[in-house]
């Protein structure tokens, strides 16, 4: 049995209260009316990372996570953070690849497998993103631009390691327009996904990696889209700032 789990991103919104308000109304949600074996996971900017970290205590059902890391353990590097550092303050996961961080921040392949191992090192789970363009999709390259991701971003772990990481497929051209894929498109690239892993490593591996589908997804759509075989749960942005939306998309 596969990890299930629903993870919200709250990317750049949100002031401090507003954060704590947000995850305090999650958290009771969950504890109500959320039954099953589902991980709730909501990735904060950083500054509600201890906040609401202190407001989590007492339930397993609700986990942190950061948006984004710096892969040095520490030192001179202004405006940074490091893994270290977000695991102190409570986070147990971090999104890394987001296709936002890659396209804003020219995040690479190269730098975000030292993000990976960072995380991994300081036991963070990464949620790695891929996901392809529109043109890259018109242009029927899809399967080879996620193909790449793979391999430059996570391929090189060794299969022990390769075990803790969750995995986030996001079309680029699905996030935040409200063009969602449909369920066919999104199980086709969720099982050449699981395909690849299992040619890179084994079946058993592929059979146990958590794959999210992230892309506009909301309480509408998710019963389709997480009833495909291949897809895990989700990856939320925009309506995980609703918590009635977030916790309708995790039930
Ligand atoms: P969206 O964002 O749900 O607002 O499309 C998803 C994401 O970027 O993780």
């Amino acid at each position: 049995m596969r990890k299930k789990i629903v993870a919200g991103n709250w990317k750049m919104n949100l002031d401090f209260q507003q954060g704590i308000s947000l995850f305090s109304e999650i958290v009771n949600m969950a504890k109500d009316e959320v039954v099953g074996q589902q991980q709730v996971v909501v990735c904060s900017p950083f500054i509600h990372l201890h906040g609401i970290a202190q407001l989590a205590k007492g339930t397993s059902r609700v986990a942190i996570g950061a948006q984004n890391i710096y892969f040095e353990e520490k030192g001179a590097y202004t405006g940074e953070i490091s893994a270290t550092q977000v695991k102190s303050a409570g986070a147990e996961y971090v999104i890394l690849g987001h296709s936002e961080r890659r396209a804003y921040f020219n995040e690479s392949d190269e730098l975000l497998s030292k993000k990976v191992d960072a995380a991994l090192s300081h036991g963070l789970i990464p949620i790695f993103c891929i996901g392809e363009t529109q043109e890259e999709r018109e242009a029927g390259r899809y399967f080879d631009v996620i193909r790449g991701q793979l391999e430059k971003g996570v391929f090189h772990l060794p299969s022990e390691v390769f075990n803790k990481v969750v995995l986030a497929y996001e079309p680029v051209w699905a996030i935040g327009t409200g063009l969602t894929a449909t369920p066919e498109q999104a199980q086709e690239v969720h099982a050449f996904i699981r395909q690849q892993v299992a040619g890179q490593y084994n079946q058993s591996v592929a059979d146990q990696l958590t794959i999210l589908y992230g892309g506009s997804c909301n309480p509408k759509n998710a019963p389709e889209l997480f009833a495909q075989a291949d897809i895990d749960g989700g990856l939320i942005g925009g309506a995980s700032l609703k918590s009635r939306d977030f916790i309708d998309i995790v039930k």
